[in-house]
């Protein structure tokens, strides 16, 4: 970050200088701040690209108009940085944590992520949140000197955004502040409100888009059907399509004005003077009561009209069958492992399994799959 930009930075927010730095020493670059390097470390690995064929609600094949890993990583990164410039909050930073954040999911979104889990069941668990500190620490092989990226602190900090008290005593410094019950920095907290912003809305969209989904039962939605109702006021005659639109837009739109005031507001009230007192005190990047009920009503429908419908559901039990085929297939005979795989584990075990499942995109999987069970597939 340049001198000027850095000015603007609030001293809450997290500055370059005071990080606490990198497992591995390193010269710092003339001209990258230290995030800035964290978020290109991001774009260049091979699991953010992987992002591309992993899905978030729809399967990757049922069509090239929904959202994806990638593209649902991306809309984060630019509803955090947008709240992040607005807070005076670290934008680098901010980016960074979004664009990784769902770098450890497995194939096919959460059922194959809940099937992973359940064949990990006595080998440690298997948590895709875990699983993308692990993809940065450990997993990304691109330097001569270390495994990983070798990403900051505060960086890996915001990664890791939820972790079991077991698990945390695992982690060193990164897993304490489960431990102590204390904040991550306001970037953390702000990336994963985004990812709250960004999936609420683009499940409307996909939803509709799908025809799973209608605007009548929308209607029923407090946040949808007021600016739906303006939307209709003030364009008459809108086509479906972009009636939806508009109104996703409107409704990000308040979301995004709604966190940032609120959020200013609980930093008057608190107010934290650094990085310390951040994370000593409560959490500060939070929606109103009012917008956070209604975001709690939109949740509880999409899960009931979406996520459970019967054709999310038929797909989400076929991947879950091809994750656990695979995991199967592989921890009854380690042969059938590509030779890296079974090298990896001996040293391991099942997590090398894991991991190597967990990598997989949708169509990898499938793929795979038919390798495994079908004669004549190669
Ligand atoms: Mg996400």
């Amino acid at each position: 970050m340049s001198a000027a930009a850095s000015r603007t930075l609030a001293p809450y927010a997290v500055h370059d200088g005071e990080s606490q730095g990198r497992q591995h020493a390193e010269e710092s670059s003339a001209s990258r701040s230290a995030f800035q390097r964290d978020r290109d470390r991001i774009i260049h690995s091979s699991a953010f690209r992987r992002l591309e064929y992993k899905t978030q609600v729809f399967v990757n094949h049922e069509g090239d108009l929904f959202r994806t890993r990638l593209t649902h990583s991306l809309e984060v990164a630019q509803i955090a940085r947008s709240i992040a410039r607005n807070l005076g909050l670290n934008e680098d930073l901010t980016e960074a944590i979004s664009l990784a954040h769902d770098l450890g999911h497995t194939p096919f979104g959460h059922a194959g992520q809940d099937a992973l889990d359940a064949c990990m069941k006595t080998h440690g668990g298997f948590e895709h949140n875990l699983q993308s500190l692990r993809v940065v620490d450990v997993l990304e092989e691109r330097y001569g000197g270390f495994d990983g990226l070798n990403l900051c602190f505060e960086t890996r900090e915001g990664i890791l955004k939820h972790c079991s008290v077991e698990n945390a005593r695992t982690l060193g410094a990164i897993g304490l502040r489960f431990i102590e019950r204390k904040q991550p920095s306001l970037e953390a907290q702000l990336a994963n409100l985004a990812d709250e912003i960004a999936y609420n809305n683009h499940d409307i969209d996909d939803g509709l888009r799908s025809g799973l989904l209608t605007i009548d039962q929308m209607m029923a939605i407090d946040l949808f059907a007021r600016h739906a109702r303006t939307v209709e006021q003030t364009f008459s005659k809108l086509a479906p399509r972009r009636l939806i639109l508009e109104t996703v837009r409107r409704m990000i739109n308040e979301l995004i004005t709604d966190v940032t005031e609120t959020t200013r507001e609980n930093i008057r009230a608190a107010a934290p003077e650094s990085l310390a007192d951040v994370r000593n005190g409560p959490a500060l990047i939070a929606f109103s009561p009012r917008i956070r009920d209604e975001a709690v009503q939109l949740k509880r429908f999409l899960r009931k009209e979406l996520y459970y419908h019967y054709r999310v559901q038929r797909m989400a039990n076929k991947a879950k069958r091809i994750v656990t085929e695979l995991f199967e297939a592989f921890i009854g005979n380690a042969d059938l492992l590509p030779d890296e795989h079974q090298e990896r584990m001996k040293e391991i075990g099942a997590r090398a399994i894991a991991d190597y499942v967990a990598g997989m995109t949708d169509r990898y999987a499938i793929r795979e799959h038919r390798r495994l069970f079908e004669i004549d597939a190669q």
